[in-house]
């Protein structure tokens, strides 16, 4: 397998409509940021590319087009995904809860085969937050997902998650990689991707 195919990550963002998810990704590659709903992006995905230790890592980000608002985003979009962010609004009840509706979707057509980041975003609204801090970590532990607190508008947490979940893929291709390689009693002669430390949450 070709260390550059293999480092090329499909990322999507999930979440309710308004909670941050463009912002997110625009402040992330294009270090933007608008006080306005941004309904939709120039494209379907913007790319990164990271250096995550020795590794440059190429990122495709999806955005959704707005269609989460009519509950149209099926698994056409989150389909061949590596890592989906998660992003909830912490002023607002309901956003946390689909985020966990979503956590079930993906779990159950993706199963672990995806990493998964929780951002609970707006984190400048501090005085108007609802979700908690532990209760929202205890959650994402719970599901084997990474939470991480976020501000698009301030510029918050959003570099270390993007890099964070880069890091955690990375190192799952790696543990996949290895596997393969066990299975079929093919070695699999890649040093990009082996004995690489894994996510730097873990
Ligand atoms: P999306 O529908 O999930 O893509 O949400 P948008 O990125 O379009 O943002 C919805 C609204 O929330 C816009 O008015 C943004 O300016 C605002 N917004 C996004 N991120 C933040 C944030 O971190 N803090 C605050 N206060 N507002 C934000
Ligand atoms: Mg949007």
């Amino acid at each position: 397998m070709s260390s550059k195919l293999h480092n090329q990550f499909k990322i999507v963002l999930l979440g309710e409509g308004c909670v941050g998810k463009t912002s997110c990704v625009l402040r992330y590659v294009q270090n933007d940021f608008n006080n306005r709903h941004l309904s939709t992006l120039q494209a379907s995905f913007l790319r990164k590319t990271v250096q995550v230790g020795n590794e440059s890592v190429n990122l495709a980000i999806w955005d959704t087009a707005g269609q989460e608002r009519f509950h149209a985003l099926g698994p056409i979009y989150y389909r061949d995904s590596d890592g989906a962010v998660l992003v909830y609004d912490i002023t607002d009840e309901d956003s946390f809860q689909k985020v966990q509706n979503w956590v079930k979707e993906l779990r159950k057509m993706l199963g672990n085969d995806i990493c998964l980041a929780l951002a609970g975003n707006k984190i400048d609204l501090e005085n108007k937050r609802i979700i908690g801090k532990h209760q929202a970590e205890n959650y994402a532990r719970s599901v084997g997902a990474k939470h991480f607190n976020t501000s698009a508008k301030q510029n918050k947490g959003i570099e270390e998650m993007f890099h964070c979940l880069a890091e955690d893929i990375l190192a799952k291709k790696s543990r996949d990689l290895k596997t393969a390689g066990r299975s079929t009693g093919i070695s699999i002669i890649d040093d990009s991707q082996v004995e690489k430390k894994s996510g730097c949450c873990q």
